[in-house]
């Protein structure tokens, strides 16, 4: 077995990068790594000869009343599990690293970051595209790999590397859930039991949206009331929003004549959850 190799600085990558067998993948996290990630790293493993995991929690892409000084972290079992996964190289750089004082550049994808994850959290996405260029420049994969869980965000990720012609095949991986339904998260650790059980609420509105779907219904504003109404039985549970939407323009749709995502996003007290399914 690999032993798995860690790197901080640009440097570090660097020399470690050039020696490393191609082709290489790169699975971009934020670390306090569960099944949904090692899912990732493990098709990766499938897939190309090194398999460079990145963990940074990226200040650019939380407002600041979010959550960026809570977020969980462990980088000691991270690393463990990592190195169970096979990946070879783990790089964790500092925000000094990305950003230094003199940062000024970023890449700004346009139409779609306006909706759903787009149009609830502002600057959000400038700050997801500008990181994983930087990421995607400073590891130079030839593949990178991303959940389905953050459907917008893999929908924005392809836009952008279509738009700027980067080399780099994107794999995209299904959503990892616990035995209960509920989509694995780093951030399931904020939820006390109360919530944890409210919490199906995301994957059971969207269970009952699919199987109406698939019973033949085609009317997306259905659909849409139909998580709505199950997600407001739960008392614990507020609603962001819902959305039955083009799946590669991510525009709602109102008659569901072509593939579709089906998605939401829902506070359980702080924690804001999200979960979508594809309709195909
Ligand atoms: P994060 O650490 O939350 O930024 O996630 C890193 C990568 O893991 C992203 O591509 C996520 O979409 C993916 N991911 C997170 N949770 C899951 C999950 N439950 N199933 C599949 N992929 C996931």
């Amino acid at each position: 077995m690999n032993v798995l190799q860690k790197v901080t600085t640009l440097n570090e990558l660097w020399d470690a990068r050039s020696i490393l067998p191609e082709p290489v993948g790169l699975v971009p996290t934020m670390g306090f790594l569960h099944e949904g990630h090692l899912s990732l790293v493990k098709r990766a493993c499938e897939e190309v000869a090194s398999v460079v995991v990145s963990i940074f929690i990226n200040p650019t892409q939380f407002a600041p009343t979010d959550d960026l000084e809570a977020y969980p972290r462990n980088l000691e079992r991270d690393a463990a599990l990592l190195q169970e996964s096979g990946a070879t190289l783990l790089w964790t750089p500092t925000p000094e690293i990305i950003y230094p004082p003199d940062f000024q550049t970023w890449v700004d994808v346009e139409e779609i970051t306006k909706p759903l994850e787009g149009a609830k959290r502002p600057g959000h996405f400038r700050g997801v595209t500008t990181v994983v260029t930087k990421l995607f420049n400073a590891v130079q994969p030839q593949k990178a790999y991303f959940g389905q869980k953050d459907a917008h965000q893999v929908a924005v990720i392809c836009q952008m590397v279509r738009d700027l012609n980067m080399p780099i095949e994107i794999v995209t991986n299904p959503i990892i859930r616990e035995r209960d339904g509920l989509a694995m998260s780093s951030r399931n650790t904020y939820l006390n039991p109360e919530e944890r059980r409210a919490a199906l609420v995301l994957s059971k509105s969207l269970a009952a949206a699919q199987s109406t779907y698939e019973k033949g219904e085609r009317d997306a504003t259905t659909l849409r009331r139909i998580m709505e109404k199950i997600i407001n039985t739960e008392p614990l549970a507020r609603l962001e929003y819902v959305s039955c939407a083009d799946y590669d323009t991510l525009e709602e749709m109102s008659i569901i004549s072509k593939k579709a995502l089906i998605s939401m996003a829902v506070y359980l007290g702080k924690t804001r959850l999200i979960d979508n399914v594809v309709l195909e």
